[in-house]
């Protein structure tokens, strides 16, 4: 069985990863499973650049394939904030709750149809051998005018989701991962997945 590891030590998204990747009967670690694992600092201005920088710095060090991923909130009206700095937006060491209400105290007075956002996933799959690829996800959405939902995580309580009528914060588990952008990258992946190796086990 192949093994990967997710460079995340996010109990959501490595139970996302799991799920997905059962079917193609890939096993999954975590950073979570080993000890002292140094945090990678995300110093890119783009997806792509983080999710590489995670991945490679991961399987430098471990000598086996990675995963990384890097996401976030993109706002349209917000000329594309939060972006990147999607997860310490109000400031480093604030929480959710901070950075969504930075997001609707900038919304404030904008109309639902000027709302319009989207979360950005991007993957990046290292080799130790240092090849790299990248695929992407992207879950298009509304900003609500205020927080509704007690599932999920970050942005999911302000994110109206038009083809469930409801926000992420209100969907199940199953359904966020029908539509979410992670969800969407790592189908991108699973198609490329076979060819991915194959290239591998030919070098
Ligand atoms: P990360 O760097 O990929 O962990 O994500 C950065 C930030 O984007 C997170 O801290 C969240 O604020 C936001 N984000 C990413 N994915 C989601 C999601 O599925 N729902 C809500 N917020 C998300």
């Amino acid at each position: 069985m192949k093994r990967m590891i997710i460079a995340t030590k996010n109990k959501g998204k490595i139970a996302e990863f799991q799920q997905l990747f059962a079917k193609k009967g890939v096993e999954i670690r975590s950073l979570l499973d080993y000890d002292d694992v140094p945090d990678v600092e995300e110093t890119g201005t783009t997806f792509a650049e983080n999710a590489i920088l995670k991945a490679t710095t991961i399987a430098n060090m471990f000598h086996e394939p990675v995963i990384a991923d890097d996401s976030g909130l993109i706002v349209d009206a917000l000329n594309g904030e939060p972006g990147v700095y999607s997860a310490r937006y109000a400031g480093e060491g604030k929480n959710d709750q901070a950075n969504i209400e930075k997001v609707l105290k900038k919304l404030q007075g904008v109309p639902f149809e000027q709302r319009t956002a989207r979360f950005h996933c991007t993957l990046a799959v290292a080799k130790p051998n240092g090849d790299v690829t990248t695929v992407d996800g992207v879950c298009e959405g509304y900003i609500t005018e205020e927080p509704v939902g007690e599932n999920g995580f970050g942005y999911d309580p302000i994110f109206f989701v038009p083809e469930k009528q409801r926000t992420m914060a209100q969907l199940t588990k199953e359904e966020k991962n029908e539509i979410s952008h992670r969800a969407k990258a790592l189908q991108h992946l699973l198609h490329i997945w076979d060819k991915l190796f194959e290239k591998e086990n030919e070098s």
